[in-house]
């Protein structure tokens, strides 16, 4: 049920751990050890389907993008620096080719980076601009007697920084700076220069400085790059939105300097799902030792007991492990739908412009929502196993430092969460000027409806939203799946409604849009949680509905009751303020977060277990003691 669509490949990986000595945590390496290791696994995995599945057929791969994420989602488990390692390799790097570039790219680079032959990089962030890329300054000047690119960094701010691969292992480089062809900027391109030469020497004028060490993730080489007129020649440039004739002309498919920019970084949509859906192996990972942990380890003798008390035994221990495992399984299951909603859309390229819009809405949501949880849970999980949890060796903190970064790069969160609520508002932003509050409350009621309606079961739901509605909660039952639905899909439609109201008034009389959006902008991000908090319910109701195993299906509705009841205790004071939980049912809510830990107390070995991490890479606190 959690394997999925690709099981098969997560088996593979796991029988390739088993088997390989090689892929084993290792802790405490000095820098310089860790990074040679995390290269000699890389270049393990680039010899293993692995690699192969996430490049086309006619270079050698296997053109299956979900299979790709999910053998990623599974190396994720040996070590982080070695998924951000192959993440850089095959995912940035020899993504920003295959989809930036054109054939005579693919042919001569898409092997060599499979294979790793060609170890590359992403070089897009800057010192001085890093969410903000479309400010970047390095800049790439076309020149047309030599038919070159002339790549320069006008000064510190503008130096790549942080860039993976840069430090030790990188020979070319896929670079983002702002293209120049007869005197008139052309917006942010990529145009691929070589850093290093065969035997790892710096290129003439190219600039490489270590990042030196850093909060996690040390087995990966981070770098800077400065360019002092770098000249590459006029193939360069990765030309599929936008390419230079020999004479300098400028031609893009894409007129919209903006859009072609946000064209060009949308196809690259997979990097962020993938980093989703390593934070989440982190999180089970983690789950799985402090809940084994818990299911043994003794503490305390109640009065009159014999034996001491299991730590899972105690309510506020299952309060702080069980909904974050319940949680960890929701975001499982929107993973999962996303994973294939972007396969089946052939990896981040569909050619229908709503759907793409909305695997990206999508992704950029749910890698917040999943990368929040999952440093948050790791941190639980550490505490949970006291003193042994802090021990390298039982990898808790290291996997807590790992993670750390995953809620900034592939995007800060933050960033991310008001691309998400800048998506719901501009499917009514047209109609913005001229609706009236009454309309466009409609509006945005019809979006969610349509939404919700894709679950037939939903019907009488989407009703009650459509008339705006509240629900009594006379004759509704708590645990009622349909009253979760409306739940999360009342406070979606609300917060946006009323963040839309806002932002109506603030721009009337001609206001200007940044400050508005400005006053308003933590009632987007309220907005973009909420919907993402819906989807994922969504998500996980229809892998319910999906489960032919009856007992599989009990329980995991039990696990998606605490998810909900979690997640309403934890927002309980929303729904309160805003008339839709009494003072009673909020009581209710959380008599029922402690049933429901009660209940699944005795199965959460076996829901950590479901999960499949391989033995090989479970910590010593584990192993029982001799
Ligand atoms: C280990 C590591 C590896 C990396 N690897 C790569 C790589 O291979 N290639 C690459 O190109 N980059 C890489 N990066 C860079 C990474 O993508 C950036 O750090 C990230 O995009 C954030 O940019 P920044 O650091 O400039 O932060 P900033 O954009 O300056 O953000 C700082 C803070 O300001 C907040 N903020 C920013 N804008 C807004 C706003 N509009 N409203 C409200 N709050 C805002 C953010 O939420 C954040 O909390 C890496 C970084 C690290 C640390």
């Amino acid at each position: 049920m959690l394997d999925g669509r690709w099981a098969s490949i997560r088996d593979e990986v796991r029988a390739q751990i088993d088997a390989s000595p090689l892929l084993r945590p290792a802790h405490g390496l000095p820098v310089d050890e860790h990074r040679a290791r995390v290269m000699e696994q890389a270049r393990m995995v680039s010899q293993t389907r692995s690699a192969r599945l996430f490049f086309p057929r006619e270079y050698g791969g296997e053109a299956d993008i979900g299979g790709a994420l999910t053998a990623f989602e599974t190396i994720a488990l040996v070590d982080l620096s070695l998924l951000v390692k192959i993440g850089v390799q095959y995912g940035l790097f020899g993504g920003v080719i295959r989809r930036l570039g054109t054939r005579r790219h693919h042919e001569r680079y898409l092997r060599a980076a499979m294979t790793m032959e060609l170890p590359g990089c992403f070089a897009m962030t800057e010192t001085g601009h890093g969410s903000d890329v479309q400010s970047i300054r390095t800049t790439a000047t076309y020149v047309p007697p030599r038919q070159e690119y002339v790549i320069h960094t006008p000064d510190d701010e503008a130096r790549k920084d942080y860039i993976g691969n840069v430090a030790r292992d990188g020979r070319l480089a896929a670079v983002f700076a702002q293209l120049i062809t007869g005197g008139e900027r052309r917006g942010v391109h990529v145009l691929l220069v070589p850093i290093r030469d065969e035997r790892g020497r710096p290129c003439p004028n190219v600039r490489i400085e270590d990042c030196g060490h850093k909060g996690g993730l040390n087995g990966v080489d981070n770098g800077r790059l400065w360019f002092n007129q770098v000249r590459v020649p006029r193939e360069a440039l990765l030309d599929r939105f936008g390419s230079v004739a020999p004479d300098g002309t400028y031609t893009s498919p894409i007129a919209n300097e903006t859009r072609r920019f946000f064209t060009m970084l949308g196809t690259l949509v997979s990097g962020r799902v993938s980093v989703a859906g390593a934070g989440l192996s982190a999180a089970k990972l983690a789950l799985a030792i402090a809940i084994r942990y818990g299911s043994t380890r003794r503490q305390f003798r109640a009065p009159g007991r014999d034996e001491e008390v299991i730590l899972l035994d105690y309510l506020q221990h299952q309060r702080r492990l069980l909904p974050a495992l319940a949680t960890t399984y929701a975001l499982h299951f929107a993973q999962q739908a996303l994973v294939v909603s972007l396969h089946d859309a052939g990896d981040g390229d569909s050619p229908d412009d709503e759907e793409q819009r909305r695997l990206e809405t999508q992704a950029a949501g749910l890698k917040a929502i999943s990368t929040w949880h999952s440093t948050q849970t790791i941190q639980t999980c550490r505490e949970a196993c006291g003193g042994a949890g802090y021990l390298s060796i039982n990898r808790l903190t290291e996997l807590r430092a790992d993670t750390d970064i995953f809620t900034t790069f592939e995007g800060d969160n933050t960033v991310l969460l008001q691309l998400v609520a800048k998506g719901l508002l501009t499917n009514f932003r047209d109609e913005f000027g001229s609706m009236d509050t009454v309309a466009m409350v409609r509006y945005v009621a019809d979006q969610v409806v349509g939404a919700v309606l894709e679950r037939t079961a939903a019907r009488s739901l989407a009703q009650w939203i459509a008339d705006a509605m509240p629900r009594s909660e006379e004759g509704t039952n708590l645990l009622d799946r349909e009253y979760h639905a409306y739940l999360l899909a009342w406070r979606e439609k609300h917060v946006l409604e009323a963040a839309a109201r806002r932002l109506r008034k603030l721009m009337a009389n001609d206001g200007d849009a940044f400050s508005a959006f400005n006053a308003v902008q933590d009632h987007l991000l309220l907005a973009a949680r909420a919907h993402v908090e819906r989807v994922v319910l969504e998500h996980f109701t229809a892998a319910i509905d999906r489960c032919e195993d009856a007992g599989v299906k009990s329980l995991l509705n039990s696990v998606c009751d605490l998810h909900v009841m979690a997640s309403l205790e934890r927002d309980r004071g929303w729904f309160m303020e805003h008339g839709q939980l009494s003072a009673a049912r909020a009581k209710a809510v959380i008599t029922n977060v402690n049933r429901l830990c009660g209940e699944l107390r005795p199965h959460a070995q076996s829901l950590v277990d479901a999960f499949g991490i391989p033995d090989v890479l479970l910590p010593e606190l584990l192993r029982p003691v001799s």
